[in-house]
């Protein structure tokens, strides 16, 4: 019998606020331990928490970035446990009114859009930071209390590749958004993945069995790699798999074993009486809409509709949206979109590469750290957008050649000076004044009858030598067109 995985996700997000979800404290990360924190984060007795409005509007964002329903009444719960890590001994949570239900992720996946069912994305809020060290253990609560969104997936996933895309789906569209920086180095982004097996082609689910706390996109497609064949091996075995709660040892590579349904938690979940239900307004609604952009994959689609730019081209202005604005402001400009996305993809993004590669070089040698250096970007640029359409203009023209092209853009990069103006001070306009070319070609005829005689004798090929010919006495300016049809016409008189 053939197996297939069932695969949804649960995935916190720390959202981009300047404070926490209760308090005043920062929402900064990397300061000393337990210096951003206060008696209401720490849960001392008798405060009383107060929502931080952005983090209510960042939530119903991110609800209509991921299609979501936004219901006019959201509610707090207390989610009750103990464990160092919650100060208060409950977590606030959102369990039967969460601020956004009911929407959906699209993303490319093996050539096609793939659609996954996202159930609900509710707010809640962040718990401090266990340490364990050799004699001791600590616990840092300034990361306690920050204002956290969880997206639960509907199982629609059925292979690690397919998570691992929807993550990364997700997680452009939450930068996107400036709902979150989704930092994974800082612990931003972080993932329970529930999974189950069941016989192909059937509906039922089969014991779900969840990972905890997974920290990179990588690990919970390692973790599934590892789960999924595993899960089919005890029951092709003849083995009965239970639900429980698994922990991904990243350098072992295996799962193991946390903890059975039997002793599951009952977090004895409660509406939190120190906040008010919340109820979102049309006024407040339509100021979050106001704040709507336009999502990454319907930017690529965007891009490759209204600039006819091969896929390649639109996926590398998704993945740098400077560069792509750039691109765009360049190409609503010029009548070559294509020849501009060449521009900016194979030549500006390069010539930035390399010149801010010296800089840094340049700077650390003089002992700047990496974040205070400062580089040249695109803000920086010494010519204008306009100069690149004349650029491309040129090419497309034919009056300068491609070769001669790359010279032009070398030099206006470096000085800023007009394209015209290099072209003429380097005399590198391509001859297409016919007089002048048929001078040079009744010279190449003339200096070589032997190849002449081979086209007239029907050698198709000995005209790209009289084109050759005629290029170097022209010292590559002519214009090898023109020349190709003055040559055969001489020729063939
Ligand atoms: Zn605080």
């Amino acid at each position: 019998m053939e197996y297939e995985a069932v695969i949804g996700l649960e995935t916190h997000v720390q959202l981009k606020t300047k404070s926490k979800m209760w308090c005043g404290c920062a929402n900064a990360f990397g300061a000393p331990p337990n210096t951003n924190v206060c008696p209401v984060c720490l849960g001392m007795p008798g405060v009383l928490p107060v929502a931080n409005d952005e983090a209510l509007r960042l939530t119903a964002l991110a609800g209509l970035l991921l299609n979501c329903s936004i219901p006019r009444l959201a509610m707090f719960d207390r989610k009750n446990y103990f464990y160092p890590d919650v100060a208060k001994n409950y977590q606030v949570t959102q369990l039967a009114h969460p601020s956004t239900i009911a929407g959906y992720v699209d993303f490319e996946f093996e050539g096609r859009i793939q659609r996954v069912r996202i159930t609900r994305a509710h707010l809640e809020e962040d718990v401090g930071k266990n340490s364990h060290f050799d004699r001791h253990s600590g616990v840092d609560f300034n990361r306690g209390g920050l204002p956290l969104l969880e997206i639960v997936s509907e199982p629609d996933l059925t292979s690690p590749d397919m998570a691992y895309e929807y993550l990364n789906a997700l997680k452009d569209i939450l930068t996107y958004g400036g709902i979150s920086d989704c930092d994974m180095e800082k612990g931003m982004v972080r993932c329970d993945v529930n999974i189950s097996v069941r016989p192909k082609g059937t509906t039922g689910l089969g014991a779900k069995i969840e990972i905890k706390n997974m920290n990179t996109f990588s690990g919970v497609r390692k973790a599934l790699e590892h789960e999924i064949p595993r899960q089919i091996e005890v029951v092709t075995k003849g083995g009965r798999l239970i639900q429980s709660t698994r922990r991904w040892d990243d350098v072992a590579g295996i799962t193991e074993e946390m903890r059975t349904k039997e002793d599951a938690h009952d977090y004895r979940y409660f509406p939190e009486p120190d906040l008010l239900p919340f109820r979102p307004t049309d006024a407040w609604l339509n100021e979050v809409r106001s704040r709507l952009v336009e999502l990454p994959l319907a930017r690529k689609q965007r891009f490759i509709r209204d600039y006819q730019l091969p896929a390649g081209d639109a996926e590398v202005f998704k993945n740098d949206v400077e560069l792509g604005n750039y691109f765009e402001t360049v190409a609503k400009q010029s009548t070559h979109p294509k020849a501009v996305a060449n521009w900016v993809i194979n030549n500006l993004r390069a010539r930035l590469g390399e010149t801010r590669e010296r800089e840094v070089a340049e700077q650390a040698a003089l002992g700047l750290e990496l974040a205070d250096m400062k580089l040249t970007g695109l803000a920086d640029l010494r010519f204008t957008p306009a100069a690149l359409v004349e650029l491309a203009g040129l090419v497309e023209a034919k009056t300068i050649s491609s070769s001669a092209a790359q010279q032009v853009f070398a030099e206006m990069f470096e000085t800023g000076k007009a394209p015209a103006t290099i072209v003429q001070e380097k005399g590198l306009a391509q001859v297409s004044d016919t007089g002048a070319l048929e001078k040079f070609c009744d010279e190449v005829i003339a200096a070589n009858p032997g190849p002449a005689g081979d086209f007239k004798a029907g050698k198709v090929a000995a005209l790209n030598f009289l084109k050759g010919q005629v290029m170097k006495v022209s010292k590559g300016k002519a214009n090898p067109g023109v020349v190709g049809e003055i040559l055969e016409r001489k020729l063939k008189a």
